[in-house]
């Protein structure tokens, strides 16, 4: 845009005024020093100062994902337990980081964290019904009977029943199963209490796939690594 409209939609003066700004050369764009209106400038990625003080400058945008481990709490500051943003090694950017969307503090698993607050809102919408898939050990013996009540969207309680989520036995006996669920919202303990509801518990739940991309196997848990570009187009 150009530097006087950006100027005057500051609203720091009036508009004669903040000609007058341009023509004293108090405005400095990437360090070089402003002398027309007309000049165009990038408020989103330009560092824009004036009189000395920094009015605009891009923000790397960072995204990571985190093999998140137990124990954690996805927040970004906590009085007493470690946070997922607490394990991000770059004091710097730690300030801006939030996790995308939680997962409980004994779930581990694959969790997003960026600065980037208009990506996290789609990702997390609830219109879009992001699928998000578990792989979870169960006391107690999943039955078909649990999958046909999972796909017809299980009631939890009176406010709240679930949409019909894909359930899938990995083994079943002698009182503990694995599973893997395929869920397309993301209330509060969501699977943990679909399993209660059918009289079963959750003993460890991880997250292995969230919006289209998966938990790298090769990210042990507690490492984290930035976002491929190929990941990342998977999050536009
Ligand atoms: N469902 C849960 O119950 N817990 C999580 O952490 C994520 C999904």
């Amino acid at each position: 845009m150009r530097l006087d409209k950006w100027l005057n939609d500051l609203k720091l003066c009036s508009r004669r005024e903040s000609g007058k700004f341009i023509k004293q050369h108090r405005i400095v764009v990437n360090d070089v020093v402003m002398t027309n209106g007309k000049q165009h400038i990038s408020p989103n990625k330009d560092v824009i100062a004036i009189d000395g003080e920094v009015f605009a400058s891009y923000e790397e945008q960072l995204y990571f994902i985190m093999h998140k481990p137990a124990g954690v709490v996805t927040a970004t500051t906590d009085r007493v337990h470690e946070t997922v943003i607490d394990i991000i090694a770059n004091e710097d950017a730690r300030k801006d980081l939030f996790p995308v969307g939680r997962l409980d503090k004994d779930t581990e698993g694959l969790l997003v964290i960026t600065n980037d607050g208009p990506m996290a809102h789609r990702l997390l919408s609830p219109k879009k019904h992001i699928e998000k898939v578990y792989y979870a050990k169960i006391a107690g013996e999943v039955t078909a009977a649990d999958v046909k009540a999972f796909k017809a969207g299980l009631e939890i309680n009176e406010e709240f029943t679930a949409l019909p989520a894909d359930l899938t036995i990995l083994s079943s006996g002698d009182g503990v199963s694995e599973i893997e669920i395929t869920v397309f919202e993301g209330k509060f303990h969501q699977v943990k209490r679909m399993f209660i509801a059918v009289g079963k518990e959750v003993t460890y739940l991880k997250r292995i796939k969230m919006g289209g991309f998966s938990l790298p196997t090769d990210l042990e848990v507690g490492e984290y690594r930035a976002l491929t570009e190929a990941e990342l187009a998977q999050l536009q």
